[in-house]
């Protein structure tokens, strides 16, 4: 035994935990400001990629909507929710998983809608936004360029008619149709039919009554994202004859100040025998099919 180790063995084990100490906190602020970034993002598992079947996640943005949908690894949103919630957007993204997206679609150009779409893509990326035709072509590749700014997202003007693949799921947009000469712009919503292995579910954006009409007959879909936030100008009785929603999902805040989702629509969901599901009651609603059986859940 040396005399040196003898006289103060505790005091070179300190300094050694001490410096042992000092290395890990960097390395765990290293790590925390990296995640806060989004620069790891890469290095993490992907939990999507090992996902059976088809998700639709109806976020929890309060009074809006941002929807996340999986299937075979790919990932689409449909709507960004408010500027505001946009940072808790893309937390909940990277905790699924999702780390670029294959499609962002933007159903109509209101910031209940658009609001998150900048962070969207600064944060992951999206291989192409697509939006609406809005006043012209030229005039809506404008607008949609300025929700996500200096970005280079590539921006595609989409029209009823078209379809997209994602994993085994295929969207195919029913409304609006090409040349249109829409004013109101929530009757401009993108109308989404969603459909993976024979379920089928139909995205509807916040779209009115005026519109609903020249859309039927779509038939029976087992999801109906309720338009407008369950607002009482939408969802017609004839409507919803004619979807008859096993499901249907409404995105709104607590309490709002506009009363959504209104009682009328609850009633007319209830009368087609629809379970009522609302991000307000419930937070954040998935929907997941597997092996052709489908099942909605919450985070509460
Ligand atoms: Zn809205």
């Amino acid at each position: 035994m040396s005399p040196q180790r003898s006289q103060n063995p505790s005091g070179r084990l300190s300094w050694r935990r001490l410096l042992g100490g000092l290395l890990a906190a960097c390395l765990l602020l290293l790590l925390a400001v990296a995640l806060s970034q989004g620069a790891l993002a890469d290095l993490l598992p992907s939990p999507i990629r090992n996902q059976a079947g088809f998700a639709l996640h109806m976020i929890d943005v309060g009074q809006g909507q941002a929807l996340l949908l999986t299937c075979g690894g790919k990932a689409a949103m449909v709507d960004t929710g408010l500027p505001d919630t946009s940072r808790q957007v893309t937390d909940y993204l990277l905790k699924q998983g999702v780390r670029q997206l294959d499609y962002l679609f933007i159903t109509h150009p209101h910031s209940d809608h658009f609001g998150g779409a900048r962070r969207v893509v600064e944060t992951l990326g999206a291989d192409v936004l697509i939006v609406p035709e809005y006043l012209s072509e030229e005039a809506a590749l404008t607008t949609a360029g300025d929700w996500v700014g200096n970005t280079a997202t590539p921006i595609s003007v989409t029209q009823a008619g078209k379809q997209y693949a994602l994993g085994e799921a295929t969207i195919t947009v029913l409304h609006p149709q090409a040349g249109n000469d829409i004013g109101d712009m929530n009757d401009l919503s993108l109308v989404l039919l969603v459909e993976y292995a024979g379920r089928r579910i139909l995205l509807t954006g916040d779209l009115t009554e005026n519109m609903e009409p020249a859309l039927l007959p779509i038939g029976p879909v087992d999801v109906l994202q309720v338009a407008h936030h369950g607002s009482y100008t939408s969802s017609t009785q004839a409507f919803l004859e004619d979807v008859r929603p096993k499901y249907a999902l409404i995105s709104c805040g607590r309490n709002n100040e506009y009363g959504h989702p209104h009682n009328v629509v609850i009633a007319r969901l209830e009368d087609v025998g629809a379970q009522i599901r609302r991000t307000d009651e419930e937070g954040t609603l998935l929907v997941r099919i597997v092996e052709g059986q489908i099942a909605v859940t919450s985070e509460n």
